[in-house]
């Protein structure tokens, strides 16, 4: 049960209309959603889903395990039937932050270039876990960090495939984290002359979005492992 996902072309659309080809235990799946399903240390949309007749709220939309994509529904809400068209309204404040957040981290970890053992995103506050020992200047890494917003670097996706990647092992070599293999292809999110990785997130178009970013607290969480928070202040 495949559904397009508009959201990895355009993370700027706040919704859609589609079909509704499944409904099963709180959760609708359609032909077609601007949801992100949780992944990649990105927290899944929530909006709401309206049709003729009804609306639900969507409280969180994830992978099932077989890869479809579910808008999962309050339990005892009413739900549309298969067959019926919906539109899907996201949450697009929250989502927004989420991008903010999440191109936030890809400067944070091209400020820090150490290795990258775990992250995760909310629109409150968000993380990275860096393989490091050394003490870190958040007086520096913020100093960095608000420079490469203000630079205004163009932030940009594009799908490649495995063959092309094998033609270029240059661009591995450019890149912060390995891709993963055996898909046949990957999405790279770059950020102009900033940071080149495999990334299936949604993003912002250019780094000024991200606006004020704030290093947060610095967690020693082991010999080497620094937990660096980031805020949005705003
Ligand atoms: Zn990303």
């Amino acid at each position: 049960m495949m559904t397009e996902e508009l959201f990895r072309e355009d993370s700027y659309l706040k919704g859609c209309n589609a079909t509704v080809i499944a409904v099963a235990d709180g959760a609708v799946i359609l032909d077609r959603t601007v949801f992100y399903p949780m992944g990649g240390g990105q927290p899944g949309d929530t909006g709401s889903i309206s049709w003729s007749g009804g609306s639900a709220a969507v409280i969180d939309t994830r992978y099932d395990k077989d890869g479809a994509i579910c808008h999962i529904v309050d339990e005892g809400a009413s739900v549309p039937a298969v067959g019926d068209e919906v539109h899907a309204t996201l949450d697009w404040e929250r989502r927004y932050k989420h991008m903010r957040m999440h191109t936030a981290m890809h400067l944070l970890g091209s400020v820090l270039r150490y290795g990258v053992t775990g992250g995760n995103i909310s629109a409150a506050k968000s993380r990275l876990d860096f393989d490091m020992e050394d003490s870190v200047d958040k007086d520096a890494v913020g100093a960095a960090l608000a420079a490469l917003v203000a630079a205004d670097h163009a932030v940009s996706c594009r799908w490649i495939t495995d063959a092309e990647l094998d033609a270029q092992p240059e661009l591995v070599r450019t890149m912060s984290v390995q891709p993963p293999r055996g898909k046949g292809k990957i999405r790279l999110l770059e950020i102009e002359g900033v940071d080149l990785q495999p990334c299936g997130g949604t993003h912002l178009c250019s780094t000024a979005e991200v606006g004020h970013v704030r290093i947060g607290k610095v967690e020693k969480k082991g010999k080497r492992n620094r937990r660096v928070n980031i805020h949005l202040d705003d």
